[in-house]
C-alpha cells in the first residue's frame, strides 16, 4: 500500500516555450489525421493556470491507489460537491482496501447510498476484492494492469496509474475529450469528428515528462471550470493561444466584422479576439431519469436498504404507487436485471441485497 502523502505543489513548470499565434499551428483541419508531433501545447500555461485555480479537493491530497480509485469510481457519474461527503464518509467507514473487500455488499450499496449508479458499488468491491485475491493486497502500478481488475476500464485504469502512481499515461474522460478536441480538432462541429483512439493518441504526446499527475489534473480541471460544454470562457483560457476552436471562431468573427465594414485592426489593438462561445460538443445524452428504468432501479435498491428483505408483492407498491398484478412481470424484468448486476438477489419470490 502507498503511504498517503500531500501532493507537491503542480507549480513547477516546465521552462516557458515562445507561445505561437493560433495560426501558427502547423495542422490543416484533419489535424487528427497527422502524428501526434505535429501538435503543440506546451505544458507552461495550463500547469501554471492549474497551480494558481485548481480547486481543494480531498482526493488531490493522497496518492492510496485505494483512495484513487474509490474517488474516480465517484465521480465518473456524480458531480464532485455531491462526491465530497460521499468519499469521507465511505472511507470511514471502509478505511482500507481489506475493509471493504471483506465487506457484505449489502452494507457497501447501503453506504453508497445517495450516489446512484449503484452498480458502481458492486464494481467497486469486485476490483478490490480482485486486488486482494491476485495482487496480494497491493494494486498493480500499470494502467494495462489495471485493467484487468473487473469493472475497470481504460479511463478509470489510466486516472489510478497516473495519479496514484504518477505515471505519465494519457486517458479521458468527457472533460478531457472537450479539451484536447476543441484544442487539437477545432470548433465542436469540426468533421469528420475525431475517434477517440486518435485523440488519445494525440493527448499521449502532450504529457510533460515527470508531470503527468499535474498535466492530467490540470486538463481535467480546465474542461470543469473554465472549457465547459456550453459555455466554455475562452476569454479566461489559459491555452486560448494555442486552440484551434479559439483560432476557428476568432478567424469566422474576423470575416463577419470584415463583411459588417467594421475595423477588425482596430479591435485586435486593443483586445484578443472575441470568439462567440464554440458550439457545445456532442456529448452523451441522459435520458430523462424520472420514471425511467435507472429510476426504478434506483428506488428498487432504496427499499431494500431499508427493509432488508422483501417479497415481490409487497416490493411493487414501494417503488410504484399505482402498482398492480398487470406489472408484475415488469417489476419481474428489473429484479432479474438488477441480479445480474449483482445488486440484488432474488430467491423464489423474495428479494434482499447481496
Ligand atoms: S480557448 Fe476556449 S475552446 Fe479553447 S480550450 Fe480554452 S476554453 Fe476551450
Amino acid at each position: 500500500m502507498i503511504e498517503e502523502t500531500k501532493h507537491p505543489s503542480p507549480a513547477t513548470p516546465p521552462s516557458p516555450a515562445a507561445p505561437p499565434s493560433p495560426a501558427a499551428c502547423p495542422l490543416p483541419p484533419a489535424a487528427f489525421a497527422l502524428p501526434p508531433a505535429a501538435c503543440r501545447l506546451p505544458p507552461v500555461p495550463l500547469l501554471a493556470w492549474f497551480a494558481a485555480n485548481a480547486r481543494d479537493l480531498p482526493w488531490r491530497h493522497t496518492r492510496n491507489p485505494y483512495h484513487i480509485l474509490v474517488s474516480e469510481i465517484m465521480l465518473q457519474q456524480t458531480p464532485v460537491d455531491r462526491v465530497i461527503p460521499k468519499y469521507h464518509d465511505f472511507l470511514e467507514a471502509f478505511p482500507t482496501l481489506e475493509s471493504l473487500a471483506a465487506a457484505p455488499t449489502a452494507e457497501v450499496i447501503r453506504i453508497w447510498a445517495g450516489l446512484g449508479y449503484n452498480r458502481r458499488a458492486v464494481n467497486l468491491q469486485r476490483a478490490v476484492r480482485a486486488v486482494r485475491d491476485s495482487y496480494g493486497g497491493l494494486f498493480p502500478p500499470t494502467a494495462q494492469a489495471l485493467q484487468n481488475l473487473p469493472g475497470i476500464g481504460p479511463y478509470t485504469a489510466g486516472a489510478v496509474a497516473c495519479f496514484a502512481f504518477e505515471q505519465d499515461v494519457a486517458f479521458m474522460d468527457t472533460n478531457i475529450r472537450r479539451v484536447l478536441r476543441r484544442t487539437l480538432v477545432g470548433p465542436d462541429d469540426t468533421e469528420p469528428p475525431p475517434h477517440d483512439r486518435v485523440l488519445l493518441a494525440l493527448g499521449a504526446a502532450l504529457v510533460p515528462p515527470g508531470q503527468g499527475w499535474a498535466w492530467n489534473q490540470a486538463i481535467m480541471e480546465l474542461g470543469a471550470l473554465i472549457c465547459t460544454a456550453s459555455a466554455p470562457a475562452c476569454r479566461r483560457c489559459p491555452i486560448s493561444l494555442y486552440c484551434r476552436a479559439y483560432a476557428a471562431r476568432a478567424a469566422a468573427d474576423e470575416v463577419a466584422l470584415l463583411a459588417m465594414g467594421e475595423d477588425v485592426g482596430t479591435e485586435r489593438a486593443v483586445g484578443a479576439p472575441t470568439p462567440r462561445p464554440v458550439r457545445r460538443v456532442a456529448e452523451r445524452k441522459e435520458e430523462p431519469y424520472l420514471g425511467s428504468r435507472r429510476w426504478y432501479r434506483g428506488k428498487i435498491i432504496d427499499a431494500l436498504r431499508e427493509h432488508n428483505r422483501l417479497p415481490l408483492a409487497r416490493l411493487g407498491p414501494l417503488v410504484k404507487a399505482d402498482y398492480c398484478e398487470s406489472d408484475a412481470a415488469w417489476l419481474r424484468d428489473l429484479v432479474a436485471g438488477l441480479s445480474r448486476d449483482g445488486l440484488v438477489i432474488l430467491e423464489d419470490d423474495d428479494v434482499r441485497l447481496p
